[in-house]
């Protein structure tokens, strides 16, 4: 599942390439990717709508229209959105295709078919995406020590899966949470209202560092982007533990150990993070 980074990656290829694009008429093949409002209605809207902006809130990519509209998408497990000329050869389960002035297709594929579109008006609310129940970003300045234990101090779960709670703060999932964890040297299954004051102070730290460091990582053109059918795990070469289950710990040399932790594969260095 793309999480911050990746979706970070993709409002920055796109956003340039969309802005002042013109919707000429929206085809869907499956409706049950429009998630609001009903299909029909969704292209009907946005046939001869122009693109304004983009942005990226959590894991949600959000397309802005001159009219004061959105489309807000989540890819969730095995969504893709490509911007390509319309002779490319179309993805395999392409689900809804966006066709642009300028003889260009906007794409959203998802083989496992979670991902979803909203369309929001102008002055509409968005009680409909789950945007409006995000925490903050993680580069938001409320983001510290202190409300880091605010918010999570008293529960008994894992550490790790109260950072992928998106109401506590946004866009964090799997793989990232395992790269914060090592990073602020704190064991993945660690119940949170165990963890100290200078342990959050050291999450919170960790965090914008290491998405920031993982965004930089994951620059790409927009031709690579496209080649790449925006799949390719790009930041793979760049993880310390997540996936390296049985290498030597890049820094004390001990074994990476894997467990499961709320359901998810946590990888962890047992020296450097102690249980
Ligand atoms: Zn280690």
């Amino acid at each position: 599942m793309p999480e911050l980074p990746e979706v970070e990656t993709m409002k920055r290829v796109l956003e340039p390439q969309l802005t002042g694009r013109t919707i000429r008429d929206v085809t869907v093949n499956r409706p049950e990717v429009i998630a609001h409002p009903a299909t029909e209605t969704f292209s009907e809207i946005l046939a001869g709508q122009t693109f304004s902006a983009m942005e990226r809130r959590g894991k949600f990519l959000l397309f802005l229209l001159e009219s004061g509209d959105r489309i807000v998408l989540h890819l969730r497990m095995t969504g893709c959105i490509l911007l390509a000329p319309n002779e490319f050869p179309m993805e395999a389960h392409t689900h809804a295709v966006f066709h642009l002035d300028g003889g260009l297709e906007l794409r959203f594929s998802d083989t496992r078919r979670f991902g979803r579109l909203w369309l929001i008006r102008a002055g509409e609310t968005d009680a409909f995406s789950g945007i409006a129940k995000l925490g903050p970003e993680p580069f938001d300045s409320v983001l510290s020590g202190p409300y880091l234990k605010a918010r999570l101090g008293t529960r008994k779960k894992a550490v790790k899966e109260c950072l992928m709670d998106q109401g506590v703060l946004a866009g964090i999932g799997n793989i990232y949470s395992d790269e914060i964890l090592f990073a602020a040297r704190i064991h993945p299954a660690r119940p949170a209202r165990d963890l100290s004051p200078g342990e959050w102070e050291r999450l919170a730290a960790a965090i914008p560092e290491r998405l920031s460091y993982f965004i930089e990582k994951d620059r790409l053109t927009a031709e690579e982007y496209l080649e790449t059918k925006g799949k390719e795990y790009r930041n793979g070469p760049y993880l310390q533990v997540y996936g390296h289950e049985g290498d030597p710990c890049p820094l004390c040399g001990e074994r990476l150990c894997r467990r499961v932790i709320g359901g998810r594969s946590s990888v962890f260095c047992p020296g450097c993070q102690k249980e």
